[in-house]
């Protein structure tokens, strides 16, 4: 049993067994998990079961609190629902979390899960993706995928060299946090792991940054709804100043961003020419270095105390020079801003190498002295695959034919292994 669910048992709570049918209806997704849902969604998910209109508010509320404040995993324990609609709700609907496939714990204590999102037909086997959890002696910073693999390509990233398999849901974005308190004891009354390291601080996870597998602002609405569900002062309750969203540089929508997330931005600029930074984040072709910036400059709410960051990621001899340091404080004059260097995370099959730690103090004593805050990023969980542009997972786009046989249930055997991968 794990530490979550020792956690939350109760040895008087009503248990609800599964029948086959219950457990075929979880499959077949007609016994979906409410985990992850928005205020609307839970609404629709308890009209639909019969609960009346007058009665929807005060039984979201409640469902609010049970889910996202003490981390429920089982009806039974949601003492102030009455115990008809607990009943009902266990057969209607679960708690499920997406599930976690593997953890892996780092020797600085960062520790990688490979969680596995619920099957979406009878013959999905879920789609799996990666998340993180940084602790530092005062905070927890969980990394948050929004898409199974990326559709960009940037030439430096592991994750882009798998493509897009799909966006991942606003539930299975916010049960990435509910799943990462699970593991961290991180609810009321729960027990914190022993292993690892967790912060020695109120809440284990404390900062959120999107900056796990995939765009976030190729997921615009779900990566919004998600974060509403998280930032919910009644619930997960995460100031939006704790959460950073990190853009390879969609530019229509970063602005829109700040209008409708307004969390803090991170941009992965990693190059100062757009001949260079084409070849990077070959999204630079759609929206160039200058678009970019005047993006940044228009973001919604910036001042000295909300800044937006600059990510630029370490790469031997081919954009750590001292000119490019010098250029890259000329881009940014105007706009508040941090630089974060990010020494370059080697992954199997990579062309580059990362900077000399000379040349990377060089180049950071430059952004120095222009004024700018210019921490570099220690690399975390580097031996588990875990730190910065290391996620992949083993999903893989299926073509178009396979993927129609799988949700159709045709011919559904081996199409995993015939369709991994190809065109
Ligand atoms: N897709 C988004 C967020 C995920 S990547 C984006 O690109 O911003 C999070 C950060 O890690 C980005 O700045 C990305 O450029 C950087 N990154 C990717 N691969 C890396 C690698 N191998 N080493 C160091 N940083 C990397
Ligand atoms: Fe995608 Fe970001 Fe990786 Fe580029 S750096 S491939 S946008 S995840």
């Amino acid at each position: 049993m794990s530490i979550a669910e020792s956690a939350s048992a109760r040895a008087d709570a009503p248990f609800v067994e599964k029948t086959p049918e219950m457990i075929a209806a979880t499959l077949r997704g007609d016994q979906p998990s409410l985990v992850g849902l928005t205020r609307a969604q839970l609404k629709d998910a308890l009209a639909s079961i019969g609960v009346p209109e007058r009665e929807l508010k005060m039984r979201v509320s409640q469902l609010w609190h049970w889910i996202y404040h003490r981390g429920a995993r089982d009806f039974a324990d949601m003492l102030n629902v009455s115990k008809h609609l607990r009943a009902d709700l266990a057969t209607r609907f679960t708690l499920d979390r997406p599930e976690v496939v593997s953890e892996q714990i780092s020797v600085d204590g960062t520790r990688k899960w490979l969680i596995r999102m619920q099957p979406v037909g009878p013959h999905d086997k879920g789609a799996e993706i990666e998340a993180v959890y940084i602790p530092e002696s005062d905070r927890g910073t969980l990394c948050v995928s929004s898409q199974v693999g990326c559709t960009l390509t940037c030439s430096f990233c592991h994750t882009g060299t798998q493509r897009l398999v799909r966006n991942l849901t606003a539930a299975e974005i916010a049960a990435q946090i509910v799943v990462a308190r699970d593991r961290l004891g991180d609810w009321p009354g729960a027990v914190r792991p022993t292993d690892g390291l967790v912060p020695d601080a109120d809440r284990a996870v404390s900062n959120i940054v999107l900056m796990g597998m995939g765009e976030p602002l190729y997921n615009f609405e779900n990566v919004r709804d998600a974060m509403e569900v998280v930032t919910d002062g009644e619930g997960l309750s995460l100031s939006r100043r704790r959460i950073t969203l990190s853009t390879s540089g969609v530019v229509p929508n970063i602005v829109r961003a700040g209008e409708e997330i307004n969390s803090m931005l991170a941009i992965s600029l990693h190059a100062v020419r757009d001949d260079l930074r084409n070849t990077l984040v070959p999204l630079n072709k759609k929206y160039p270095i200058k678009e970019l910036l005047e993006a940044c400059r228009n973001y919604p709410g910036l001042s000295n105390a909300r800044r937006i960051t600059f990510e630029y990621v370490m790469l031997k001899g081919v954009n750590d020079s001292d000119a490019d340091a010098r250029e890259l404080v000329r881009l940014l004059k105007g706009i508040p801003a941090k630089i974060n260097l990010i020494p370059f995370n080697p992954w199997p099959g990579t062309k580059y190498e990362c900077s000399d730690w000379d040349r990377i103090e060089a180049f950071s004593e430059i952004v120095f002295r222009a004024g700018y805050a210019s921490p570099v990023r220690t690399p975390r969980g580097r031996d588990i695959l875990a730190a910065c542009g290391q996620l992949k997972s083993e999903t893989e786009k299926l073509r178009a034919r396979a993927r129609l046989m799988l949700e159709t249930g045709i011919g559904a055997e081996g199409v995993y292994a015939a369709g991994a991968g190809e065109e």
